[in-house]
């Protein structure tokens, strides 16, 4: 089986219709959540969304879009997102996000493996570093989490001499690129396909991977994308001109 994992599309049509046009076959989606707040496509991207399958955990901006979070733990400019998404919903849309599950979701017919927006000890908590990764690497019994939430690609892992931190390294700035990681017998990973629509590890291009079951490779790629028209959708909304700007650093 190959899974398409994506995460933090962020109402970021463009990054998501790219992640797809560049996708190798796959057999079906995985979503990590945060699937709107701070883009400005949020119905259009969660109709995408939902025609490529069924699997989703919520993120923190789902949730706080329809009013399962307090916007009082959000800065300025997220809150102000998170307010102009809810009213931007369809009910029917708004209804779907508020339904979604918390994390972590085992995946029928695979149980070494879980899927959760934060960590899988806390679905808001944001998994940095090594020392965050640590405890759920060490304590919990399944071995393979794939998580979102801090739009950093890469992630941990540990066996019985060592644990880590790994990102992949890409040649290019501009164009589309793959890393493979060859998952070893014995060891615990913790592993972050990345964000599709907003990421913050320096690389503006679009992220997101591919887990081949059988051959136990995780595949991360990167695509570039229609940025301008993600940010001129932003501006034309009105919403913090950061949201916009700060996509083309990755930042
Ligand atoms: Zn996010």
């Amino acid at each position: 089986m190959q899974i398409l994992l994506l995460s933090d599309i962020h109402a970021n049509l463009e990054a998501l219709e790219a992640c797809l046009a560049a996708a190798p076959p796959f057999d079906f989606v995985a979503n990590l959540g945060d699937v709107v707040g701070y883009g400005a496509s949020p119905n259009e991207v969660i109709d995408r969304s939902r025609s490529l399958g069924k699997i989703f955990v919520r993120g923190n901006h789902d949730k706080a879009a329809t009013g399962l979070l307090e916007l009082t733990d959000f800065n300025p400019m997220a809150a102000a997102a998170a307010v102009w998404t809810g009213e931007q919903l369809t009910p029917e849309h708004h209804d779907w996000l508020k339904a979604l599950p918390h994390g972590p979701l085992s995946l029928e017919g695979f149980p070494d493996v879980q899927l959760v927006h934060g960590s899988p000890i806390d679905e808001d908590f944001y998994i940095v570093s090594i020392g965050d990764a640590l405890s759920p690497l060490l304590t919990l019994p399944t071995p393979l989490t794939f998580f979102g939430h801090t739009h950093l690609q890469g992630g941990f892992f540990a066996n019985g001499s060592s644990a880590d931190g790994f990102r992949p390294e890409y040649r290019t700035v501009g164009k589309a690129e793959s890393v493979s990681l060859h998952l070893k017998p014995g060891t615990r990973y913790l592993i972050n396909p990345g964000s599709v629509g907003q990421p913050r590890d320096g690389d503006w291009r679009a992220a997101f991977a591919l887990f081949d079951t059988e051959a136990q490779v995780v595949h991360f790629h990167r695509t570039p994308y229609n940025l301008k028209s993600a940010q001129d959708r932003i501006f034309a909304a009105n919403l913090p001109a950061r949201l916009a700007t700060r996509l083309a650093a990755g930042r």
